[in-house]
């Protein structure tokens, strides 16, 4: 089976509502950045203070790479990705597709879940 999260204090919020189907970011309620990955005070400014806003769900393909050996649970080919989200952070994950070897730099994707037991994961698509 492929690997599930593990929350911590600081995640378990977000991998919750991820696990209900929905992308949230973080955000600093003092100084407005968002960024990941999730944590209890702002990376920019420090503050204790933070939100989850729900994220538009479309982001741009920085980078990926099609593997073609896979691990335990996972089917190759499959390609892993980092997203650059619509708010602004970057997040790596799954690019679900049926054609890797199509995929490009700069392509607009959009988010999807992956059903892992009680848990889902976020993954993208290539929006059309
Ligand atoms: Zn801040």
């Amino acid at each position: 089976m492929k690997p599930v999260p593990t929350s911590t204090p600081d995640t378990r919020e977000w991998f919750d509502r991820i696990d209900a189907g929905e992308l949230t970011v973080p955000r600093c309620t003092a100084c407005a950045s968002f960024f990941l990955y999730p944590r209890s005070s702002c990376p920019r400014c420090g503050a204790r203070s933070v939100e989850l806003v729900p994220a538009a769900g479309d982001g741009v393909l920085l980078s990926f790479v099609v593997n073609h050996r896979a691990p335990a649970g996972f089917e190759a080919p499959y390609a892993l990705g980092v997203v650059r989200l619509a708010e602004g952070p970057h997040l790596t994950a799954l690019i679900r597709t049926d054609r890797p070897e199509s995929l490009e730099v700069d392509a607009a994707v959009r988010v999807a879940f992956e059903e892992r037991g009680e848990r889902r994961v976020v993954c993208f698509e290539v929006a059309e």
